[in-house]
């Protein structure tokens, strides 16, 4: 292959790479929903890296390995950290582990390097403030340079004291740990929503944060949350000099901090740490996904400093997902609510990671082929970051053709089943067909769309399969009078779900755009589509050039809408939303605001020292403006700060206007 091709196909790789992981960084961050393993996502992480330390030219400042992957929420006050709250490097091997030794010590030659270990507890990272020894403020860690400012919800924490020991010093002292939900209050939870028909958390780390971005801190302090704090701002931590000190100095002053750690005096010593608690960690009444190793001496954590993601003096050392062999005795086909269907495996049961798996995920009828799987074949499983099973390989390989193909019918309704260009995905297109119908009754109902209380999954299989509903427009013509005769539906149960569905009516204009189910349209473009039309009249009839023009809004985007509302089935379906009166409408706050810059385009690029990218795109919204990834004609100014690089070259080549940081800030009357 010539050298050209070999670059489009790296850059192409890249972009794909990019693409995935922050596709995957939003449903674990933002929607605590991951869809993928951490080893998985770690691997995909390391390939991302490994070709830009090949290709350094490719690097982007917005490549997802120069950043804390976490960002800002809608509801809390972004507070800016003192100094960042970084992410970590990771590793899953001892021979990786040797090198990142080796390097710390060439970095610091001649001199001893000793190592403090700890439990990587499974949770988020949390940075606490104390005021002249009281409880002040808690804050998220965010994207590292902002994070959410969370201390209602923190003040609920019982075991965080909120005045501290008379050791500890006056004035501001700024701590920071993990706070995380224990393993059995974490089944606990579950276990109510599931009887309530709500999605389970996928892990106690999503649990945690899920508690902690609750808006309610009433609903906060019903869950049991604990805390290890582990660091100190750096002032205190030079004053402390090491690590284990650090740690000690955080209990005698009152604070909870884990004292299952080590002071290693070499990486031999850090090893026999880590395989000691490869066994032990089971016993531990909450999660950890494996050991922090930190160079002991905070003199020499200094000298090492750090990348813009993480610390070098620090590493996880990340324990493998758990693996076990079962027979695969045949795979069946699940039909979703986009029609797309799911080959699943239905297994020996086995026991893994605590619980006994009977199916397992296949992905895709690709996946398949590639891993040869065949049905009657021993197989080896994983619980992707302890969640969903997925099957990760046959135990020996087969040679020849796999047997499985997916059917030319759909299993459920019958009808034709085809696989549209360039998707991996094989779909049932017949839009009435019954597992759809029950997939989108689902989605709509779900807590970040219409939040319909009392409708769990099984009493939505019940609707359809009784012809009750047809549509999730139909929800509302509900009465308790048909629903009681329902079996396993008491009395109270159809009033809660009556209430549920009356309470629903109420929700806002861009959950009911999510809620709609339209291909490509998520919980942000909601937003983002609510803030831009008053109603959604307005929006079905919006020609898709205008749409395509909003800032996050892209044509494949637009053009889906425009395919969605032209259909007649969904022009019956608003009717019927809007007869049963469903909000259609913006609610307050939900409309783009309408200020001085009304109109204008922003492009920011390179470094900014006053606000994060985060607040200026925010200001810029916040006064009716937008703000875009990259420079074109309709670009009305370039923010440019230090290392601006090809967006500036592109604004002066096109003759749009550049401002320093400082004059947009005067623009912005700060
Ligand atoms: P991380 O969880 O790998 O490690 C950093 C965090 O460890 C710190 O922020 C802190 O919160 C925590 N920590 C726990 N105990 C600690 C201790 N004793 N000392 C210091 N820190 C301690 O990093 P991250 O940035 O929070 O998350 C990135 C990782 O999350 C990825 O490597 C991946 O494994 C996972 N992830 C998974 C998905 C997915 O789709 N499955 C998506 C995004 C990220």
């Amino acid at each position: 292959m010539s050298s050209q091709a070999d670059k489009v196909k790296v850059k192409k790789e890249i972009a794909h790479l990019r693409q995935e992981l922050n596709r995957h960084n939003r449903l674990y961050y933002v929607l605590t929903e991951p869809e993928i393993s951490d080893q998985a996502y770690d691997e995909l992480y390391t390939r991302l890296r490994e070709l830009e330390a090949q290709h350094p030219k490719l690097v982007t400042e917005d490549s997802p390995t120069q950043r804390v992957g976490g960002e800002a929420l809608k509801g809390f006050v972004s507070v800016r950290h003192t100094e960042p709250m970084l992410s970590l490097d990771n590793t899953y091997s001892e021979d990786e582990l040797a090198g990142w030794d080796e390097r710390v010590r060439k970095a610091l030659p001649g001199e001893v390097v000793r190592y403090s270990v700890e439990l990587k507890i499974d949770g988020i990272a949390i940075a606490v403030k104390y005021k002249d020894r009281k409880f002040s403020q808690g804050v998220t860690r965010g994207d590292g340079a902002d994070g959410d400012d969370v201390t209602e919800n923190i003040k609920t924490l019982k075991s965080l004291p909120w005045c501290l020991a008379a050791s500890a010093p006056q004035g501001s002292v700024e701590v920071r740990g993990e706070v995380f939900l224990p393993k059995q209050a974490f089944a606990k939870l579950n276990e109510q929503k599931q009887e309530t028909g709500e999605k389970p958390f996928a892990n106690p780390r999503n649990a945690a944060a899920g508690s902690l971005k609750l808006l309610d801190p009433k609903i906060t302090a019903q869950r049991p949350l604990a805390i290890f704090l582990y660091a100190v701002d750096s002032g205190t931590a030079r004053q402390l000099g090491t690590q284990t000190k650090i740690l000690n100095t955080l209990t005698k002053w009152g604070l909870p901090a884990n004292s299952n750690h080590c002071a290693c005096k070499d990486i031999g010593e850090v090893r026999k740490f880590l395989q000691a608690w490869d066994r032990k960690r089971h016993g531990l009444p909450y999660e950890i996904d494996g050991l922090v190793i930190k160079v002991e001496d905070i003199e020499q954590q200094k000298r090492l400093g750090a990348t813009s993601k993480s610390p070098r003096w620090a590493i996880a050392y990340k324990y493998a997902a758990e693996q076990a062999r079962t027979r695969l005795k045949r795979i069946t086909v699940q039909v979703g609510r986009t029609g797309v269907l799911t080959p699943v495996a239905e297994l020996e049961p086995v026991l893994l990671a605590g619980s006994t798996i009977a199916r397992a995920t296949l992905h895709n009828e690709d996946n398949i082929v590639s891993k040869k799987i065949y049905e009657g074949d021993q197989v080896v499983i994983e619980k992707a970051g302890e969640i969903i099973p997925q099957v990760v390989m046959p135990v020996i390989e087969r040679q020849g053709p796999v047997t499985f193909k997916m059917p030319k019918q759909c299993p459920v309704c019958g009808s034709r089943v085809v696989r549209l260009e360039g998707e991996v995905a094989h779909r049932c297109m017949n839009p009435g067909c019954l597992a759809q119908v029950k997939g989108r009754i689902r989605h709509f109902s779900q807590r970040n769309a219409m939040d319909i209380e009392g409708l769990g999954e099984a009493l939505v299989d019940i609707l359809v399969e009784k012809g009750l509903v047809q549509d999730y427009a139909d929800l509302y013509i509900l009465t308790a009078e048909q629903l009681i005769p329902l079996e396993r539906l008491a009395q109270k149960s159809a009033e809660n779900l009556i209430a549920g569905l009356d309470q629903s009516k109420q929700r806002t204009l861009g959950r009911l755009i999510f809620a709609l189910g339209i291909p490509q349209v998520g919980e942000h473009a909601g937003e983002v589509l609510a803030a831009h039309y008053p109603d959604l009249k307005a929006l079905a009839k919006a020609p898709v050039e205008e749409m395509q023009d909003i800032h996050e809004i892209g044509p494949k985007v637009a053009r889906s809408l425009q395919d969605f509302f032209n259909h007649s089935e969904t022009k019956a379906i608003i009717a019927k939303l809007e007869k049963a009166k469903v909000n259609t409408k913006q609610l307050p706050g939900e409309a783009r605001q309408e200020g001085e810059l009304t109109g204008k385009m922003f492009v920011f690029t390179g470094e900014l020292t006053i606000y994060t990218r985060n607040q200026a795109e925010s200001r810029v919204k916040a006064l009716g403006g937008r703000a875009a990834g990259s420079v074109s004609k309709k670009t009305d100014f370039v923010v440019a700060g230090p290392g601006a690089g090809s967006k500036l070259e592109k604004a002066k080549k096109l003759g749009v206007k550049v401002i320093t940081e400082q004059e947009f800030k005067k623009m912005l009357k700060e």
